[in-house]
Formats: C-alpha cells, structure tokens, sequence
C-alpha cells in the first residue's frame, strides 16, 4: 500500500465543523483515476442538511476565528505550509491518482499550491489601513478592513490543489471561515488539504468540506443563506455567470476566476528558441488543461516554418503516459469525456482547412491525447473561439502585426496573452493587449505574489498578491470628530 493509499482510505467524508463524517442521507459517488478507468474510493455525498450544517458551523466559528490574532492565523498558514512542504510526494501522488497528470506536472502544481500558505501568512499580519484628516479640518477619517464573513469556495478539477489554496489561504488569512466545494472529479485532494489545515490548527468551523450531488441545487441553497457573504469561484465562464445570477438575489460578494482562450503572439524579430521553449510550456503544462493554457498561436509569418519544425519535433520527443511513472511528460486528460471534446475539436479544425503536423489521433485506453500541433489554423474558426483545455497547439499564420494585435483582442475572454518578440516591441504590444496578464518572452506567469485574474468574461477580481487577502475583507470608514 502506498501513502496515497493510506490517505485516501482515511479521507473519503465530508468535513463538518471538525468531524470527519459521511453524508447523513448515505450514498457515495465513485473516484475514477483517468489513466485506467478504475475507482480509486468512493467520496460522500453531501446532503441539504449536510450543506446547511457546514454553512452553520461556519457562521459559529466566525467570531472566534475573525477575533483571532493575525499573528495566530499567520503561524497556523505557515505550518499548513510546512506540513506542505514535508508532504509533498504526497500531496502530487493525490493528484496524479485523481487527476491524471504528470509527476511532474503535480509536483510543480503541490509547490505553488503550498506558496499560498506562505504568501498569505505573510499578509495576514499586513492588512493595510488609512488615518488621514478630512479636508475641512472636522474629523479623522479612519479607513479599517474586517473580514468579509462566511466564505464558499468552489473550484475545479484541473488545479485541484492551487486553485483551493488560492481561496482558502487569503480567506483563513482575512479571518474569514469558509466551506470548500471541490469538484466531483477531485474530492480527495480537497480532502487532504482540509486534513492538512486541521493539523496545522485551523479551529473547529473554520474550514468545513462539502461535496453535493447534484451540485447547483446545493449551492444555490448555501447562497441564499443569510450567514454566506462571499462566494470565490473558479471553473467555466458558463458556470459563473450562472452562478452571479444566484448572487444577485442576495447581492452576495463574487469573485471569478473564469475561462480564457489566450493568445501566443510570435513577433518578427522574436528570438526563435526562446518563443519555442515559451511555447511549449505555455502549451504544455498541466497537458493543457490550464485557463492560462495558450489557445491561439499567432507566428509572424517570418518565423512561422521554423517555429512549427521546432515545436513538433519538442512534441514528438513527449513521454506519453500513466503520472504514477515519473518519467512519463504527458499524463491523461481528467476523463474520457474531456478526451473527447478535445478529439472533437481536432477533427473539426480539420473540416474547417487545418493540416495535422504531429499527433491527432488518440490511442489506446484511458483519458489520454496525444501532443498535436495543427497548422493552417484560421482566426475565428471553431478550434481558435474555444477554450481547447487538452494538448492541441493550434497556429495561424500573420503578416501584419497591427492585425494579429486585433485578431488577439477579438475575444469574449481576457484572461492572458502571451507575447515574443524583442523586448521593447513585445512590452508595446503587451499594453495593447485587453487581458488582466500577459507573459513576455516567457511562457508561464503565476506567482502567489503576483495578481492573478481577468478582463471580460475571464472573471471578476484578483487572486494571490495583495489583492487577494482584500477580497475577503469588507473597507469599513470611521468618521472620528478631530
Ligand atoms: P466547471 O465550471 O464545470 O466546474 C467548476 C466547479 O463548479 C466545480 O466544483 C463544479 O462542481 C461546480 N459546478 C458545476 N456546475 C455548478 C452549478 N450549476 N452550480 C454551482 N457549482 C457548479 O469547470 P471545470 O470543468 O471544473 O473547470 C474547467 C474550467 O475552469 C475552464 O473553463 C477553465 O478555464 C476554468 N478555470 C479558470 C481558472 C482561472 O483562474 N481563471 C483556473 C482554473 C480553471
């Protein structure tokens, strides 16, 4: 038996106001791990009143737990981060079981899942504030923050670590307490993060764990509780905006993370290894399955034939297969569903005039896809206004870097652009680009001390930096007479 077995025979419940527990109407629903098909455990079912309890715990600790020193909260985040830290084999096992991707692919995300922890104890003891006089001389005006309230975190499969711990660190760091909602395809991750914070000294209330099925009935349910201020989500645009229409009822705090289709725009004059090196991690990691994954690639038509020479052969040269062995690059797509949406996609960029340069036919069992790179792509085709969320590197061809710029903003989404090319030409046409980030000459940018977030309807707010821990706090103004 190996340690994910231990963990994952251990945590398989919901977590509720400190007791592990199974649902109170029973039933279970399966964890599949994508490289097989098989089932890893079964996860409990989260009830109505399993969902009620949670938010109820919840609205008890917050006094308690928003009264507490920042001081206490920052060192209980720093040992969920130095349990993180000792753990961390562990921690990518998990998600390589539940998840199907790469050692390394799950190694990198249990690294700067666990710099949350850090990041944010760190700005639990920094909530900024403000004294000044008013202009007319009559009062202080004294501007404070106090913790939002009951948060409910909601986050998907593809980042099933980070994107919880992007929530969880600054809300627990704001003094908020909070309920997760992880996705049904990665429950145990969420488990063990929860186990994790309870070890580190998170009080009874703070954090509880719901997973309900079906999903939306239950979270509207939780919205429309009076104890619920803020709902943090990250998952599909279309998911959110539903989601923003159920806040709207109780005017509940939101922020998005959402969808994105991010452009890759290779500059004449761009250093050619570097914007293949850049591409294929902006491309590749997490197999692709990432918002910020480069969607469109846009190459100067000067560069295009040795940019898709080099970055078929970086491609064919991929280990392909199960995450458990270490030295496979590419692990599998989160089910076989997705898996299908991807080859569907590829084989209607085809019908739509693209060529296949490498990959485009999946083999064998499991959730897994191929590397594959599609030329003769063209702006506005179906591959190039979806979010592809596999290994597809999709290229169109340009002459005029004015059109690629337009073609680049010519989106719903805004989440990331990536942008290579000399440096200064590259930072010019990075100001131009409507997106909340952009990458230049470089092929990933998240960083717990950056921030992280979209324009348009990549979302609403920002993760991680200072940002983040402000959006669990409400501004509070005290007028003082002077
Ligand atoms: P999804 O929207 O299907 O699910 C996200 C979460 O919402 C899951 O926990 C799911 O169970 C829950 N959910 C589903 N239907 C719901 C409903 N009706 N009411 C309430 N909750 C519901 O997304 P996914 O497929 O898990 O994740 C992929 C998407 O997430 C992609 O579009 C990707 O771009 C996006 N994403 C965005 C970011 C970002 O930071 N912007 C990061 C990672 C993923």
């Amino acid at each position: 038996m190996t340690t994910t077995d231990i963990r994952t025979s251990l945590f398989r419940d919901l977590y509720i106001d400190g007791v592990w527990r199974e649902g109170s109407e029973g039933g279970r629903f399966p964890v599949l791990d994508p490289s097989d098909g098989s089932t890893i455990t079964e996860f409990a079912i989260a009830s109505e009143a399993d969902c009620d309890a949670a938010v109820a715990a919840a609205e008890a600790a917050l006094p308690a737990w928003s009264a507490t020193a920042p001081r206490v909260r920052s060192e209980i985040l720093r040992r969920a981060w130095e349990i993180l830290t000792a753990e961390a084999d562990v921690f990518a096992e998990i998600m390589v079981r539940e998840n199907g991707k790469s050692w390394s692919d799950a190694k990198g995300e249990a690294g700067y899942a666990t710099e949350f922890f850090r990041w944010f104890a760190e700005e639990a003891v920094r909530i900024p504030g403000d004294w000044r006089l008013s202009p007319a001389g009559d009062k202080r005006i004294v501007v404070t923050h106090r913790p939002i309230g009951v948060s409910l975190l909601i986050t998907p499969w593809n980042f099933p670590a980070a994107m919880a711990t992007r929530k969880l660190a600054p809300a627990l760091a704001a003094g908020c307490t909070t309920i997760l909602k992880p996705a049904r395809e990665t429950p145990l991750t969420a488990a063990y993060m929860v186990d994790v914070l309870e070890r580190a000294g998170v009080p009874r209330g703070v954090v509880n764990l719901v997973t309900p099925v079906p999903t939306g009935p239950a979270v509207a349910r939780m919205l429309a509780a009076p104890a619920v201020r803020k709902l943090s989500f990250t998952g599909s645009t279309e998911v959110g905006r539903e989601l923003l229409k159920v806040c709207a009822d109780r005017v509940v705090n939101a922020s998005m993370e959402l969808g994105g289709n991010a452009p890759l725009i290779v500059l004449p004059g761009a250093d050619l290894e570097q914007a293949v090196d850049g591409a294929f991690l902006a491309k590749m990691r997490n197999g692709g399955s990432a918002c910020t994954s480069a969607n469109r690639f846009y190459v100067h038509e000067s560069l295009h034939d040795g940019f898709v020479a080099a970055l078929t052969a970086r491609l064919a040269a991929m280990r392909v297969g199960p995450g458990l062995d270490r030295t496979n690059e590419l692990g599998a797509l989160v089910s076989t569903g997705e898996r299908d949406k991807v080859a569907e996609l590829v084989d209607r960029a085809v019908e739509e005039g693209a060529s296949i340069a490498i990959g485009g036919t999946p083999s064998g069992a499991g959730a897994f896809y191929p590397p594959t790179l599609l030329t003769g792509v063209s702006h506005g085709s179906t591959i190039n206004v979806t979010e592809i969320f596999g290994p597809v590197t999709a290229v169109v061809r340009f002459t005029d870097v004015e059109e690629a710029i337009a073609q680049a903003n010519d989106s719903e989404f805004g989440l990331i652009a990536y942008v290579f090319g000399e440096e200064r030409a590259a930072i010019q046409v990075a100001t131009r680009l409507d997106v909340g980030m952009v990458a230049v000459n470089r092929g990933v940018v998240s960083d717990p001390a950056a921030p992280f977030g979209g324009t348009k309807q990549s979302g609403l707010g920002r993760e991680g930096a200072g940002e983040g821990i402000l959006e669990f706090l409400e501004t509070q103004y005290i007028a003082v007479t002077a």
